[in-house]
């Protein structure tokens, strides 16, 4: 099997047991066919301890070995549930939730699986997001009255930035930043969107084109037209609401320790650069 199944109903049936884990994982780690890390040797036996062993010269190969799955004390088929809970998810995954599902008996396990995930699922490359990039920002927090805009007290800023690939969303990089000011925004965007980009945003004052133009972007203002409800970023829009819709998931799941950058109800994005 190659392909990651698309609905429950396929999932169940792709991975009855821990030995079709076990031959999704094989295929993943050795496409074409099993190659000894060592010698090349493409003869291999599955000893009782569950390693491949090289026929020629005896090495031993695990295939959760630097994985999430290494030295997990549950059945493998068990990780796979929870894997498919958390990323079918949209809305986000509270450790109570993964708890319910599995049928774990510690809310610790829970806490610390998910934590696993969301670790693995950062990406180690992230690359820069570069070609054509909306970029907005959003408030995050306990609305507080009497302040709205861009100078809101009490709440969280979030940057984000989507890049633009043909009708649909490229890759996404969300930076918690304390204000909106032109200097916190032009050091945010370098680290996030590579020089030679496209940078689209609306016509907040620290968005300056001469400053932008300085650090190698193209800068793109997009105005409205005056109509009521004009949604002139709507890449950088979707996933500023997906973003919200996901941290008041993870809220209802009914636990703040769960996430560990909600603190004083006060949120914090973990993927700062
Ligand atoms: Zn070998």
């Amino acid at each position: 099997m190659s392909d990651y199944p698309k609905i429950y109903g396929e999932f169940v049936k792709g991975f009855p047991d821990d030995a079709a884990c076990y031959a999704y994982l094989f295929h993943i780690r050795w496409p074409n066919s099993f190659i000894c890390a060592r010698c090349e040797s493409g003869k291999y036996w599955l000893d009782k301890e569950g390693l491949y062993r090289c026929h020629k010269c005896l090495f031993k190969s695990s295939i959760t070995a630097g994985t999430i799955f290494q030295d997990r004390k549950k059945p493998l088929l068990q990780w796979f549930h929870a894997a498919w809970h958390i990323t079918e998810n949209k809305h986000g995954t509270s450790a109570r939730s993964l708890q319910q599902a599995l049928g774990l008996g510690s809310y610790h396990t829970a806490w610390a699986w998910l934590h696993k995930f969301r670790v693995a699922m950062v990406s180690p490359q992230r690359d820069k997001l570069c070609g054509e990039i909306e970029v907005d920002e959003i408030f995050i927090g306990d609305p507080k009255p009497g302040k709205r805009g861009r100078g809101a007290d009490g709440k969280e800023l979030v940057l984000v930035a989507a890049e633009k690939d043909g009708q649909h969303i490229g890759r996404i990089r969300l930076v918690h930043i304390s204000d909106a000011r032109a200097e916190t925004l032009n050091t945010a965007l370098g680290y996030i969107i590579k020089p030679g980009s496209t940078i689209y945003t609306d016509g907040w004052s620290g968005y300056s084109t001469k400053q932008l133009r300085i650090l190698g972007y193209s800068h793109v203002i997009v105005h409205t037209n005056g109509h009521l409800g004009d949604n002139l970023l709507p890449f950088a829009n979707i996933i500023a609401s997906l973003l919200k819709r996901w941290l008041l998931g993870i809220l209802q799941g009914g636990n703040t320790s769960d996430a560990p950058w909600l603190l004083s109800g006060r949120i914090y994005i973990s993927l700062q650069p």
